[in-house]
């Protein structure tokens, strides 16, 4: 029996799987690799608005302790189970290892919809949630950062809460805060900036002057909205967006800065361009130059795979492509994919730097920030396309298989205690 179920879950396992066989990894040896290290699954009670206390449902789940404390997002999402957290948890693995971080692979989640809550009732949820998780949590064993549903306030919440039960202030706890609370400059757009970032690469790759190309992005929290603008900064048009209340074309390209300023008002993208509404599914497979989706799990299946009109798939979300999706992707080779844990580590690159910044208490310039990170992101982006070149697979194989093998040998090296 497993604890861990579901389809995302079955995503992951199966993605290692196919990893494990590339690498000839023994069987016995793959169970260590997969399984998560500890996970944690708590009730929040909360009190709400309305007098009543609702109770809601919590995880977190770390990986692995190999090569330094577990790393990763909270995610706020009504569909947020144990499995899907455990996914997640390998998948930040796989990124911090590839990006050569000094951290092993965490994940947390709330089942709740945060978008029905009020101010108070998220602040208090938000409070709960790290209270419960202080046992199991702290600077040098599982640091959490934001993800879908949270932001930067919920972050100052989680490292206030944790900082008022030790009774000392600890920013490090936490990344993704806000400036004036330890977090770092740059950190907000860290993610989007570099999803752009590597989609100029991949186009640099395929001889497509970004100034001639288009994109498609579905998602437009925080990094689709920065990947939207990131892209557009350098002439890209950016012809459709999405969020989870509608999805918009406009072949003759959308502004991006107008739309991100209506969804920072409003939460959504519902009423900003209601007359370029198109159906969500078929926005993916609209013709464009750069498809970037950036909100959830397992949008880009086999069908939508063969279907797919672009040259350039940029992966802000994690596990957005099912490996029935890559199986058909591999047969057209006119598509290049920079797979999840290379192009949204620019989160968790820049969350790394925020927490050597607070560990140092020693702050860096914005310019600072970005440089480092861009330089972070090609030093992983050579090591993919050279290694998939080498070996004749996938670039997700690829960048899987580098920070698969990074984890093994830190295993292998600290041996089996006892
Ligand atoms: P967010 O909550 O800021 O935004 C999520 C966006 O996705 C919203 O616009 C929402 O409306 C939209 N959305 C949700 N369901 C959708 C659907 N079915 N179709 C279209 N749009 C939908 O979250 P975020 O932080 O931008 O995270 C987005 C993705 O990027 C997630 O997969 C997350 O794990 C991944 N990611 C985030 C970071 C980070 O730094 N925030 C880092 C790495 C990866």
């Amino acid at each position: 029996m497993t604890l861990f179920a579901g389809p995302v879950f079955e995503m992951a396992k199966r993605q290692f799987h196919i990893i494990a066989d590339h690498l000839e990894i023994p069987v016995d040896e793959r169970e260590r690799l997969l399984m998560p290290k500890r996970a944690i699954a708590v009730s929040c009670p909360i009190h709400m608005d309305d007098g009543r206390t609702a109770v809601f449902q919590g995880f977190r789940v770390q990986h692995h302790l190999t090569l330094g404390p577990a790393k990763g997002g909270t995610r706020f999402s009504a569909n947020v189970d144990l499995g899907e957290i455990a996914a997640l948890a390998i998948w930040m693995s796989w990124k911090c290892a590839l990006a050569e971080l000094p951290y092993g692979g965490g994940k947390g989640g709330v089942a709740v919809d945060p978008l029905s809550l009020s101010l108070r009732e998220l602040e208090n949820l938000s409070r709960r949630y790290m209270e419960e998780m202080i046992p199991f949590v702290g600077p040098r064993t599982d640091i959490m950062a934001p993800d879908m549903g949270t932001n930067e306030q919920v972050m100052a919440w989680f490292m206030d809460t944790y900082s008022m039960n030790k009774g000392v202030t600890i920013p490090e706890i936490v990344t993704g805060k806000p400036v004036g609370s330890g977090g770092t400059l740059g950190r907000r757009e860290a993610t989007g900036h570099g999803v752009a970032f590597l989609a100029f690469r991949a186009l640099d790759r395929l001889g497509i002057e970004p100034s001639r190309a288009t994109a498609i992005i579905q998602g437009f929290g925080n990094v689709g909205s920065h990947a939207a603008l990131g892209l557009a900064a350098r002439g890209v048009r950016v012809t459709g967006i999405s969020d989870h209340t509608i999805a918009l074309y406009d072949a003759r390209g959308l502004d991006v800065k107008a739309a991100a300023a209506y969804a920072a008002r409003h939460g959504v993208l519902k009423g900003f361009a209601d007359a370029a509404a198109v159906s969500p599914r078929d926005l993916l497979t609209l013709p464009c130059d750069v498809l970037a989706p950036c909100a959830v799990e397992r949008v880009i299946d086999g069908e939508i795979a063969a279907k797919l009109q672009c040259r350039v798939i940029a992966e802000g979300a994690n596990g957005p492509t099912t490996p029935e999706a890559d199986e058909a992707l591999a047969q057209r080779k006119e598509i290049f994919v920079v797979p999840d844990i290379l192009c949204n580590a620019g989160g968790v690159i820049v969350s790394y730097f925020e927490w050597v910044q607070d560990l140092q208490q020693y702050f860096w310039s914005r310019d600072e920030v970005m440089d480092k990170l861009e330089r972070a992101l090609d030093r992983s982006w050579s090591k993919v396309v050279e290694r998939a070149e080498k070996d004749g697979v996938s670039t997700r194989t690829a960048a899987m298989a580098i920070g698969v093998e990074r984890v093994r040998e830190a295993k292998r090296a600290r041996g089996l205690f006892p």
